[in-house]
């Protein structure tokens, strides 16, 4: 059973990290950006709402934000474990994270935290957009996203560093050096565990 966070700005490589950690350990990564991107690309009401606030590089409100995490972690592929990406990102949503695992007498093993530079992950992002194509990547709105970070989600760190839970990675580098250095991190702590120990509580 594996429950993991993974907290970094935009740009500091959290879906591609989440991608290759959910597969090395068996759990699937959840993407709220990636969730809110589908809903939007299949014109649902949830993309239709969500849409306005993304590209204007603001947070979805948390009521939304928690209707889909609890949605998501409802399913059964998330019975035995997940890792969450972009989730929690707001002190509501940190509450409601704790209030669903409460429920469910469980709790997270680790919160990886990917550290970068401001400017390495605004020349990262501004690579991405013209790759993608990202509505929400041109650079006024990346400095906004970065600053609603700041302000918002990286305050979240403390809550968990104060729970003994924050596994700090920097994030600078290949990105096989970067899965490394959290695979080496999170198994140094024995912070991840296989089987179904369901019982288990350990936050
Ligand atoms: P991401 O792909 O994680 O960078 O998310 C892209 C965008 O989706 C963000 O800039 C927000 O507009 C929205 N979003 C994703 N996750 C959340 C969240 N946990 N809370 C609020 N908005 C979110």
């Amino acid at each position: 059973m594996t429950r993991l966070l993974l907290i970094g700005p935009p740009g500091s490589g959290k879906g591609t990290q989440a991608a290759r950690l959910a597969e090395s350990y068996g759990i699937p990564a959840i993407s709220t950006g990636d969730i809110f991107r589908a809903n939007v690309r299949n014109g649902t009401e949830l993309g239709l709402l969500a849409k306005a606030y993304m590209d204007a590089g603001e947070y979805v409100p948390d009521s939304l934000t928690n209707d889909i995490v609890r949605a998501r972690l409802s399913k059964p592929d998330a019975a035995h474990g997940f890792l969450l990406d972009g989730y929690p990102r707001t002190t509501d949503q940190v509450l409601e994270l704790d209030n669903l695992l409460a429920a469910k007498h469980t709790g997270l093993n680790a919160v990886i935290q990917l550290v970068a530079a401001t400017e390495i992950v605004v020349a990262r992002i501004l690579k991405r957009a013209a790759a993608q194509g990202r509505t929400d990547d041109s650079e006024e709105v990346i400095r906004h996203r970065l600053d609603l970070y700041a302000s918002q989600t990286a305050p979240l760190l403390e809550v968990y560093r104060s729970r003994g839970l924050v596994v700090e990675i920097d994030a600078i580098g290949e990105v096989d050096e970067v899965t490394e250095r959290i695979t080496t991190s999170l198994a140094e702590g024995d912070l991840t565990c296989t089987g179904d120990d369901d019982d288990e509580s350990v936050a």
